[in-house]
């Protein structure tokens, strides 16, 4: 009987010395094209060359290598059909068994920042995931393998071959998974490059980062899936210090309270709990802010997730450890930190950078179907700020309202946020009707409410939002305004003295 045929044709060589050699060892020919085959004659390996099974050379730089029926009907044949079988031997063609085949790096290609079209274009595969393709159609009679991590358990199912129809099978999977996603690169790049912002079909294919333990709750499956493009600062980058994994849950709120964090410049501690802020504090070192994050909501943040904008030191942390806090997020820690905060079995430690990014696509399912927006991002430079009323805001009052407004916008509507000095002091979350949510957030502030002020994410549809502020003694609000009855609220401001400014601009969050 004749041998067994592999073709080996791979970008990635790593493991592939070993491997050909392990399959050599066990009786297959094989079969490579040009790179490859240097690479494995070094090491000493017997190797035929593609053009002696093509009997035709590899031509156009590289293009055209191993398109040719010799090679796609030795990888189609069904062994089982007569016809097909006497159809090759017809062509004086032998069939190939065993598929290698990793594809040029266009994923890594257009990673780079100043990848040019005509070194993306080039590397696009063509011939590589044709024969991936063929030899995973016929998995029946093939094996292929396209991920070199792969490898040792082939070698293991081909020693013993009682469940290699199985792996097969499973090979033949990851196969398709994988071009399809080599081609949702390539489609999006292009589609890039033509600037259309929502094309017909979306075709971005995530990548698997783990499994989860389990979904919101423990009966729910759940895994996290990570963009094959995520920007460094995202959450999908952080490193993971101490701590047992992250559940779902935690991801979430994490991404939140890294989200949230990353709209200041000055030091900033972000507590969050359930995608809402809890505490958010700012000040001119860490402690200050981590001091007033904390005092915002002294109930509300234990178990809660905090995120930093600056380098988590020993003292912040010594803080940090008299509670129970689920996570912590900063860009570092120093050592005296991590000594202070390993000591707790129970907290987890996420090291991630902070910096703004560009805005990113936010996903979210409806049955059957995906809603895509962009980011909620809206640059101070472009905000518009219209003072409706007779008194003009103070500067101090200017401060915090802008502060206010800026974590208002990463509340759940209807949302409501008062805040004093620096430092958020009521939330008002995920209500259904807006007086609602300034009640909850006036009720928390309690008598930290006088003189502070209020944000909206939306406008005021009554008057009545207006008379509860001056009830809790808030002093100035900030809300976008355009409501048919904005001349109620004016009017109920100027009776009691309170300053109200008008952005023009909403912050729904679902
Ligand atoms: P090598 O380094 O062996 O010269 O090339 C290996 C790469 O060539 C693999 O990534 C494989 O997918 C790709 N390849 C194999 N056959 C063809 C072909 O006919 N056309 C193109 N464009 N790429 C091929």
């Amino acid at each position: 009987m004749e041998n067994k045929r592999a073709l080996i044709s791979v970008s990635d060589k790593t493991g592939v010395i070993d491997f050909a050699k392990q399959l050599a060892e066990l009786g297959y020919d094989v079969i490579s094209t040009g790179g490859t085959k240097k690479t494995l004659e070094e090491a000493g390996l017997n190797v035929t060359g593609i053009s002696d099974i093509t009997h035709f050379p590899e031509i156009l730089d590289g293009r055209v290598k191993t398109l040719h029926p010799n090679v796609h009907a030795g990888l189609l044949a069904k062994r089982d059909n007569d016809h097909h079988m006497a159809a090759l031997k017809e062509q004086a063609i032998g069939t190939i068994d065993l598929v290698v085949v990793n594809l040029y790096p266009f994923k890594e290609t257009v990673a780079k920042k100043d990848v040019s079209f005509e070194e993306a274009i080039e590397n696009i595969d063509i011939g590589g995931p044709a024969m991936l393709r063929a030899a995973a159609k016929n998995h029946q009679d093939v094996t292929v393998v396209v991920d070199p991590t792969d490898y040792s358990r082939v070698i293991d199912h081909l020693k013993d071959a009682s469940h290699l129809k199985d792996l097969n099978r499973k090979l033949a999977a990851k196969v398709y998974r994988h071009t399809a996603q080599y081609d949702a690169l390539v489609a999006d790049y292009l589609t890039e490059q033509v600037e259309e912002r929502f094309p017909e079909t979306k075709t971005v294919t995530y990548e698997r980062q783990q499994t989860l333990r389990y979904g919101e709750n423990p009966h729910q499956s759940a895994a996290f899936y990570k963009h094959p493009f995520a920007e460094d600062s995202s959450l999908v980058h952080a490193n993971q210090l101490h701590g047992k994994e992250l559940s779902y849950n935690n991801i979430q709120d994490a991404d939140s309270a890294l989200t949230i964090v990353k709209e200041f410049e000055e030091p900033a501690a972000v507590a969050v709990k359930h995608t809402n802020p809890c505490g958010v504090g700012i000040g001119q070192t860490l402690k200050e802010a981590y001091d007033r994050a904390y005092d915002a909501d002294p109930v509300s943040i234990f178990g809660g997730i905090v995120a930093f904008n600056r380098e988590v030191d020993d003292v912040v942390a010594q803080d940090l450890s008299q509670i129970f806090i689920e996570i912590v997020i900063a860009p570092s820690f120093t050592e005296e930190a991590l000594i202070i905060l390993t000591q707790k079995k129970n907290i987890r430690l996420l090291e991630v950078s902070v910096h703004q990014g560009e805005p990113q696509e936010k996903l979210s399912t409806v049955s059957g179907g995906l809603l895509i927006q962009d980011e909620d991002r809206y640059p101070e430079s472009d905000m518009q700020y219209d003072i409706v009323t007779d008194r003009e805001p103070s500067e101090e009052e200017w401060t915090n309202m802008k502060f206010a407004w800026k974590v208002m916008k990463h509340v759940k509507s209807n949302a409501i946020l008062l805040a004093n000095e620096k430092q958020t002091i009521g939330v008002g979350a995920g209500q259904m009707n807006r007086v609602g949510a300034a009640m909850i957030a006036i009720e928390q502030a309690g008598e930290k409410a006088k003189g502070a002020v209020m944000a909206s994410d939306a406008f005021f549809p009554m008057d009545d939002t207006v008379e509860a502020a001056h009830q809790a003694g808030i002093t100035a609000i900030i809300q976008p305004g355009g409501s048919k009855r904005d001349a109620d609220s004016i009017k109920k401001c100027n009776e009691y003295g309170i300053t109200m400014v008008f952005t023009g601009v909403r912050h729904f969050k679902h």
